[in-house]
Parts: structure tokens; C-alpha cells; sequence
């Protein structure tokens, strides 16, 4: 942790709040990342004075100087967690400890000033005291965080910014699957690649999700949900599948075992992803961080000794994959239905995050409203 001492905010509630009426309407059905809620949080670094100018304010559009050097050269980054209702009425964050090393990690990664993480803690907290009433209560309803910093000083000579703007905003956030947890079909991206060793693949930037866009639109045009991405060395290693780390479901030896790939360096090291680690053991379930080629993958699809396969992330938990396409065939996991394990693990953290099960790993921050 930091020794910084903890920032004073000055607090300018809104104005004009959307009325509750209208609120609860926006939360009936959030869709996600559409709506925001009253405020935001802000916080300016500079060179010579450091974090000052932390705000609670009225959500609002920024004004920027079209020289600001993050519209220019990418140097940025974000986080995403969920604030999620308790049955007592209560609200309770997922692992916000988590998201904030993670979130000073990927500063260092893009040259960026590291906010203390009891301050990143500090912005969560403030943002839900004002605007609680945000959090929904549906089940699999949530309400999204979305932490951001960029380079906001101006000038188009590549620099190390002297200037720089956290932001945090917060968004409603609705069931990620419709119409109950349903596979998704993914595409075996082999031409482009996400991330490289010695690259930026293991910071949040929203560079390295820009540079993924193309891959996913031919994933579309291939009927495909999204893209797994393989190392970019070989294009042999399973590495992620979109915006979410890539776990397998093996049955060597009649013992369900989780497995993922190990953090090379070019995967985002998500807490999803450590945290059914975790869970999977709780289980009685073994857990492997090892690489998984793609000849595995499919073989083991055969076979029968890789039995399930999802993605994981704050978003959705778990995607469920019922089929792989490429651009040499495909195959079909688990006969294209969400696997039992899979929903065994993504109901366990869906419980602790809900307040329905206990937390022995103390993943939950709950506000004091
Ligand atoms: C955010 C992200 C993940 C998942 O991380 P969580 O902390 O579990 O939400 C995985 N891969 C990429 C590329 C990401 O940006």
C-alpha cells in the first residue's frame, strides 16, 4: 500500500438528478455501459504537485484541447468492477483492492502516475455514498465501475505526460445473457494477434482492445460471438478470447480440473480469473495454470478429456463456449451446451457477489451508505 496520505474530495452534488422515476426505468432493463449515473469522480496529477483537484461532480461531457496527448497517442487506462445489491438492502464491491494494483500496475506498464490504491478505494466509496440508489437489485443486475486515466496535458511532441485525469464513472449494468447463460461460438483468430511479449497486453489500455477490432469483426462475419487469441510467437498457445481470459474444463484421471494459462506477460491478469482459481479448489475441483496449444484443445475435444471450455470476466462471469470456428474447420465443446462445471463455478461466485453465500476470502468491500 501507499504511504500518500489519503486525498480530501470536495463534494458538488448535482443539481438536477434524473428523477426516480426515470431512474428506475433506466434500471429495469440497463443494457450495459448506456446509462450513467448523477456523478463522477475526478482527480488531476501534475509533475510538479502531484494528486490534487479530487472531486465529486455532476456527471457531465468533459472539454478537452484537441492537442490532448491521449487523442493522439493512446496513453491511457481503465479498469471495470461491479458494485453488486446484498440481500439486506446493502451494497457490497468485488475485490476493489484488486482492481486498484492492478489499475497502478498498468500505470507503470504506460508511463502513468500511480494513484494510491486507498484513493482508487476512496473514489469507489464517495461515488456510492452519492449515487447507491444506482445499484440495481435484479438478479444478475449490477452496477458497473469504470475507472479511467489518461494524458491530459496538451502538445503533439511525444512525451512523458505532465499532465494527467482520473475519472471514474458508473453504469447500470443488465443480465449478460438475455435469456439465461447461453455458449457462445468463437472464432480462432490465426492471422492477427492481441499482444506480444514485451508489449502492453498485460496493462488495461484501451490501445490493445482498439488494435483487437478487426479480428472481431471477421469474427462476426464468420457467425462467431468473439475471437480467442493466440500467443503471437507461434499462433499455437490459447491465450484469451476476446475481452476475457480463456479457462478449459480437463477430466484426466475422472477429477474435473480448471484450466488456464499461465500470466506470460501478453494476458490480462484478470480477477475473475484468479478468483475461480480460487473458488475451483473450494470446490474440490484441481486447478492448473499451464499453456494449452490449440491441437490440445481440439484433441482433447475428441477425446473427451477437455470436456468444457468458457471465458470469464467482470462482465458476464462466465461465458459458457459451445463451439470453436477457424479458418480450418471447427469443433464443438461439450455437444454446444453450457458445461455443468462451468455453471457449478460461475454460481459459486455469482453467490458470494450477490451476498447469498459466505465469503471466506473477504472479496467483498461492503459500503457504509
Ligand atoms: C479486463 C480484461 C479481462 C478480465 O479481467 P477481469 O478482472 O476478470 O474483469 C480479461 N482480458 C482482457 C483483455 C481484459 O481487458
Amino acid at each position: 500500500m501507499s504511504t500518500v496520505a489519503g486525498i480530501r474530495f470536495k463534494v458538488t452534488p448535482t443539481k438536477s438528478p434524473v428523477p426516480a422515476a426515470e431512474r428506475e426505468r433506466r434500471l429495469a432493463s440497463p443494457g450495459f455501459g448506456r446509462a450513467f449515473t448523477d456523478h463522477m469522480i475526478s482527480i488531476k496529477w501534475e509533475v510538479e504537485r502531484g494528486w490534487y483537484d479530487a472531486e465529486l461532480r455532476p456527471y457531465g461531457p468533459l472539454s478537452l484541447d484537441p492537442g490532448t496527448v491521449f487523442l493522439h497517442y493512446a496513453q491511457g487506462i481503465f479498469e471495470g468492477l461491479k458494485a453488486y445489491r446484498q440481500p439486506d438492502g446493502g451494497v457490497a464491491v468485488f475485490r476493489p483492492d484488486a482492481n486498484a494494483a492492478r489499475f497502478r500496475r498498468s500505470s507503470r506498464r504506460m508511463a502513468l502516475p500511480e494513484l494510491p490504491e486507498e484513493t482508487f478505494i476512496e473514489a469507489i466509496d464517495l461515488l456510492l455514498q452519492h449515487d447507491h440508489a444506482w445499484v440495481p437489485s435484479a438478479p444478475d443486475h449490477s452496477l458497473y465501475l469504470r475507472p479511467f486515466m489518461f494524458a491530459s496535458d496538451v502538445g503533439l511532441g511525444v512525451h512523458l505526460g505532465g499532465e494527467v485525469t482520473f475519472l471514474l464513472i458508473a453504469s447500470p449494468s443488465g443480465s449478460y445473457f438475455k435469456s439465461g447463460v447461453k455458449p457462445v461460438t468463437v472464432w480462432l483468430e490465426e492471422k492477427y494477434t492481441r499482444a506480444a511479449p514485451g508489449g502492453t497486453g498485460e496493462a488495461k489500455a484501451g490501445g490493445n482492445y482498439a488494435g483487437g477490432l478487426i479480428a472481431q469483426a471477421q469474427a462476426a462475419r464468420e457467425g462467431c460471438d468473439d475471437v480467442v487469441w493466440l500467443d503471437a510467437a507461434e499462433h499455437k498457445w490459447i491465450e484469451e478470447m476476446g475481452g476475457m481470459n480463456l479457462c478449459l474444463i480437463s477430466n484426466k484421471g475422472g477429477r474435473p480440473t480448471l484450466v488456464t494459462s499461465p500470466l506470460t506477460g501478453t494476458l490480462l491478469p484478470g480477477v475473475t480469473r484468479d478468483s475461480l482459481l480460487k473458488l475451483a479448489g473450494d470446490l474440490g475441483y484441481g486447478a492448473e495454470e499451464r499453456r494449452v496449444s490449440v491441437s490440445e484443445w481440439r484433441d482433447g475435444c475428441a477425446d473427451g478429456s477437455i470436456a468444457e471450455a468458457f471465458a470469464c470476466g467482470t462482465a458476464a462471469v462466465i461465458t459458457p463456449i459451445g463451439e470453436v470456428r477457424s479458418a480450418h474447420g471447427g469443433w464443438k465443446i461439450s455437444g454446444g451446451a453450457a458445461g455443468p462445471i462451468s455453471m457449478k463455478l460461475r454460481e459459486a461466485l455469482v453467490s458470494i457477489q450477490r451476498g447469498t453465500a459466505p465469503d471466506p476470502h473477504h472479496w467483498m468491500r461492503k459500503l457504509q451508505l
